[in-house]
């Protein structure tokens, strides 16, 4: 039928998350249209992408890349435009025809796109957590203002919805005041990373290429680096506060090796229920496609139960995640600052131009030297995560070169 049709844009096609989300739409069979795929630099791929689906713009985020792309294959790629930058972005974001979009950019840039169709109604699935972590309170009151919706596609947030729809509660994003008498704690999982066995003397000597190779998940470079440091489980806690809003004493992260249990949910009745699946992301990613139906057949492997093992974090090995519980705590622009002060440290870490234990001191320095304070506008969070993204690079400059 018609109206069951959903059209669908993707923010970074080309990524981790954006591939996997192609997969899962190519294996649900027709009742999916892409209207737009976008890409930062690989033009390679997303040539292959507008081949096989046919979506009516695909967008080029960065310029040299866009315009190797035009000298090669001109401006219309069969029927697909090919569009440049944020103007081609807001398109492929807010166009009446378009009813979901998977935000998959990784980093601060996805905020554009993801405010564009807040704004026009649309059903948002996001992967990307920096947004969530630098402007949470804002994207959450923008969202108040409009019919639009976001359903979580990180695995554990995406597990906590799951369970939270299976013991008969309803998805109200952000509403402190509905969860709070309803939900004791929440628990979400973590691998551990790659260096979860490491000592202070291995973790000096790591480069990039060791970082990136991640024990149970196949992640794009940035975030995997953030999973080693753990990082990553400490913006996913911000992250679960923006969607849920619990006490931030109340959700916690457990080391799970293995990745099999992604999240907890535990009940005042003594009821702790859990949510298990292969790590793999074609399953978050198609409950969030098809929500609130299940319609995805996995071809992954069969799910063992063996040895499923816990441990708590240490916030002295993974000073990153005390960062990040800090700035849980302090609130106002202090996950902005943790976010810009880490994507710039991961940037460099990932060009080996920093030592890996050089992270948490970058962000730690940069916390310390930046004004709190609260943002009442977009053009001052946009300002700020600029400024912050400049003191970061001077700093690695003058004291970590
Ligand atoms: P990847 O690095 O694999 O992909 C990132 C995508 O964003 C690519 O399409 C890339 O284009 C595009 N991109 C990169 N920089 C820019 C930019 N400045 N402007 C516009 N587009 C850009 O990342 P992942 O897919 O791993 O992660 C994407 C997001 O999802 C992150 O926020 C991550 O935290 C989150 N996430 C990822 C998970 C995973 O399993 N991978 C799990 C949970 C959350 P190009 O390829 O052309 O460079
Ligand atoms: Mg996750």
């Amino acid at each position: 039928m018609a109206n069951d049709m959903k059209t669908i844009s993707i923010l970074g096609a080309t990524g981790s998350i954006g591939r996997s989300s192609l997969d899962v739409i190519s294996s649900l069979g027709d009742s999916f249209n892409i209207f737009g795929l976008s890409c930062h630099k690989n033009i390679v791929l997303l040539y292959e992408q507008i081949i096989q689906f046919n979506p009516v713009y695909a967008i080029i985020t960065d310029q040299a890349s866009y315009e190797a792309f035009i000298r090669q294959h001109g401006e219309e790629v069969n029927s697909t435009k090919i569009l440049f930058g944020h103007e081609g972005m807001d398109i492929i974001s807010s166009n009446e025809n378009v009813s979901t979009v998977i935000a998959a950019i990784t980093g601060f840039p996805c905020i554009y796109s993801v405010l564009s169709a807040i704004k026009h109604n649309k059903t948002i699935l996001i992967a990307n957590k920096e947004i969530l972590v630098s402007a949470g309170n804002m994207i959450i009151s923008q969202l108040k203002n409009s019919k639009a919706t976001i359903l979580p596609i990180d695995s554990e947030h995406n597990a906590l919805l799951q369970i939270i729809l299976s013991s008969g509660l309803e998805y109200k994003i952000n509403d402190a005041h509905y969860y709070k008498n309803k939900i004791k704690n929440l628990v979400i999982t973590a691998s551990g990373g790659p260096f979860i066995d490491y000592n202070f003397k291995d973790l000096q000597k790591v480069i990039a290429k060791d970082a990136i190779k991640h024990p149970t998940w196949n992640m794009g470079k940035k975030i995997s680096v953030d999973s080693s440091t753990m990082m990553n489980k400490g913006l996913e806690i911000i992250e679960a506060k923006i969607l849920f809003n619990l006490n931030i004493e109340n959700i916690t992260a457990i080391i799970h090796r293995q990745s099999k249990i992604h999240a907890f949910v535990e009940f005042f009745d003594g009821t702790v229920i859990s949510h298990m699946s292969n790590p793999d992301m074609k399953i978050p990613i198609s409950y969030a496609i098809t929500y609130p139906e299940r319609k995805f057949i996995s071809d992954g492997n069969f799910f063992s139960y063996d040895n499923l093992t816990f441990e708590e974090v240490t916030q002295d090995k993974f000073p990153c995640y005390r960062l990040a519980r800090e700035v849980a705590h302090i609130g106002k622009n202090s996950g902005l600052i943790l976010n810009a002060a880490n994507e710039i440290s991961v940037e460099y870490f990932l060009e080996d131009r920093i030592a890996y234990l050089d992270i948490p001191n970058i962000i730690e320095d940069i916390l310390e030297s930046s004004e709190i304070i609260n943002h009442d506008s977009f053009d001052s969070i946009i300002e700020n995560d600029k400024e912050i993204r400049e003191l970061t690079k001077d700093r690695i400059k003058t004291k970590y070169l």
